[in-house]
């Protein structure tokens, strides 16, 4: 897949709704595509769509260890509400020794290197063998989620992970995902309604506030330009789009 596939694809998707973007980018893409969730309300609606159109998208999840028990049985729920396994990813057994072992189990919080370092082997190794040969990447990144991804496409070449990637509700509202999954009466998780709009690990997200970014519970005690875990981000912190500078394709 290259970044020219992403051109001719993303005005093709862009006048289209959830369901038939992820139609058409499976009819359009060949080899695998492979949809990450973290069990949010807009990966639920994705996970819905995927699920009962039965198209041929992986979906996987990359268990940190650090979830939140409401996101466990969310998990399982969803298995059964679509008879459809959620495969997981999980962080190397040595690398995740070692980082405890240098930094404590809850060292995260020391200062943003720290973090980092946790994000890297929980979340940012695993996705990097995950999408090893790998042709599509489905996300449910919103462009309106915060300031750093305000310029979410619906479509791009991440070269830091050599895939396409395809956000198919980049142009989507909160409260549009909200309207559809109330509609099909998609399980969404619990801790929403207790003001957790952005649902990652349970040690490092808090509910927001009125009038805070859907992102402000997630690394609270963290600058905004800092709070990405280097799942969208290269090393400088910024949301890949297009060719990555050198710096970040070495990161993986
Ligand atoms: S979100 Fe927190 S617990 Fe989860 S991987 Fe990152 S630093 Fe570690």
């Amino acid at each position: 897949m290259t970044a020219s596939i992403a051109e001719i694809l993303e005005p093709r998707l862009a006048p289209l709704d959830l369901h038939h973007r992820l139609l058409l980018a499976r009819e359009f893409i060949p080899g695998r595509i492979v949809f990450t969730t973290s069990f949010g309300i807009e990966d639920q609606f994705i996970t819905h769509s995927i699920f009962t159109q039965g198209l041929d998208i992986d979906v996987v999840t990359i268990d940190t260890g650090r979830l939140f028990p409401e996101t466990y049985e969310l998990w399982e729920q969803t298995e059964a509400r679509y008879a459809r396994r959620i495969r997981a990813v999980y962080p190397k057994a040595e690398p995740l020794e070692a980082l405890i072992e240098e930094q404590g189990i809850n060292g995260f919080y020391k200062s943003v290197e720290a973090r980092k370092a946790c994000c890297h082997v929980r979340k940012v190794e695993p996705l990097s063998r995950l999408l090893a040969g790998v042709s599509a990447w489905v996300t449910g990144l919103r462009a309106d989620q915060s300031d750093a991804r305000a310029d979410a496409p619906l479509v791009a070449f991440d070269a830091g992970h050599k895939v396409l990637k395809i956000n198919p509700l980049a142009d989507y509202r909160r409260e549009d995902v909200v309207a559809a999954v109330e509609e099909f009466s998609v399980p969404i998780n619990e801790l929403h309604a207790r003001g957790f709009l952005s649902i990652g690990c349970a040690p490092c997200t808090r509910p927001v506030q009125p009038g805070e970014s859907e992102r402000a519970g997630r690394w609270w005690w963290e600058a905004d330009d800092k709070k990405e875990c280097g799942l969208h981000v290269g090393e400088d912190g910024v949301l890949r789009r297009g060719p990555a500078p050198q710096k970040a394709e070495e990161t993986f």
